[in-house]
C-alpha cells in the first residue's frame, strides 16, 4: 500500500481517482500526525522533504505533493506560501479572503497552479519527481461547491468554469495534480511492483 504524505482528504480522494491501479492511504488512515516543516524554497524541495520525512517515520513508500497558486499581479504570490498566505495556521477560507482583498480592483487576474510530486522509497530516498501546471484566472466572486480552497475562485478558460464547478472527470484530465501524476505514473507503478 502506498502512503500519501498528506492529511488533506480532498487530495487523498483525488490521488485515489488518479492512481486507481494501487491501494492508497493517507496519513490519517494510519494515525500518523507528525508535523513536517516545509522549509524548502521550491515546491519540488517541499514535496521531497515531506515524502522523505514520512517515509523515514513510517518505513513505507510515500508519495507527497506540494502545491501553490501563483498570481501574476501579485508577483507570483502566494506561491509556496499558499498554505500560510493569511498567516501561520491560517485556514483555506482566510487565505482565499486575503487573496480576494489583495486583488481588489485589479483587472489583470491571470494565475497558475503548480504541483510538485515526490516519491520516496521506504528508506526515505526520493526516487521520482514531477511537476504539473494549470493556467487560469482569479474570479471576483467564488463559484462552485466541489474541490477545496483556491478552487472556488480559480477559473479555467477552456472549460468556462472554476475548478470547484468542474466535474471530477474533467478535473482529473487537466488539473495540475493530474498532469504531475501522469508524468510519473508508469515509473511509479513499475517501482512499486518491483519492490
Ligand atoms: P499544500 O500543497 O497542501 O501545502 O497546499 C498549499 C495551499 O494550497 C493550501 O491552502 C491548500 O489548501 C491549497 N491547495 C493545494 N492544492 C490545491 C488545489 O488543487 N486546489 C486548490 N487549492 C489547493
Amino acid at each position: 500500500m502506498l502512503l500519501l504524505g498528506t492529511s488533506n482528504i480532498n487530495k487523498v480522494l483525488e490521488f485515489t481517482r488518479l492512481l486507481k491501479e494501487i491501494d492508497l492511504c493517507g496519513l490519517r488512515d494510519i494515525g500518523c500526525d507528525i508535523e513536517v516543516d516545509e522549509t524548502g524554497v521550491s515546491y519540488a524541495e517541499n514535496a521531497a522533504i515531506k515524502a522523505s520525512a514520512y517515509a523515514h517515520e513510517t518505513g513505507r513508500w510515500v508519495l507527497s505533493d506540494d502545491t501553490g497558486l501563483e498570481v501574476e499581479a501579485l508577483g507570483g504570490a502566494p506561491g509556496i506560501m499558499s498554505a500560510r498566505f493569511a498567516g501561520t495556521n491560517s485556514t483555506g477560507s482566510e487565505n482565499v479572503t486575503k487573496l480576494m482583498a489583495d486583488l481588489q480592483g485589479e483587472k489583470q487576474r491571470q494565475a497558475t497552479f503548480h504541483c510538485a510530486l515526490a516519491l520516496a522509497n521506504a528508506k526515505g530516498e526520493v526516487v521520482l519527481t514531477s511537476h504539473g501546471m494549470l493556467g487560469g484566472r482569479i474570479l471576483e466572486e467564488p463559484a462552485g461547491e466541489g474541490g477545496f480552497t483556491y478552487d472556488y475562485v480559480f477559473f479555467e478558460e477552456k472549460s468556462g468554469c472554476t475548478l470547484a464547478e468542474m466535474p471530477t472527470y474533467a478535473v482529473d484530465r487537466l488539473s495540475h495534480r493530474a498532469k504531475a501524476v501522469r508524468e510519473i505514473k508508469n515509473d511509479l507503478l513499475r517501482l512499486l511492483k518491483e519492490d
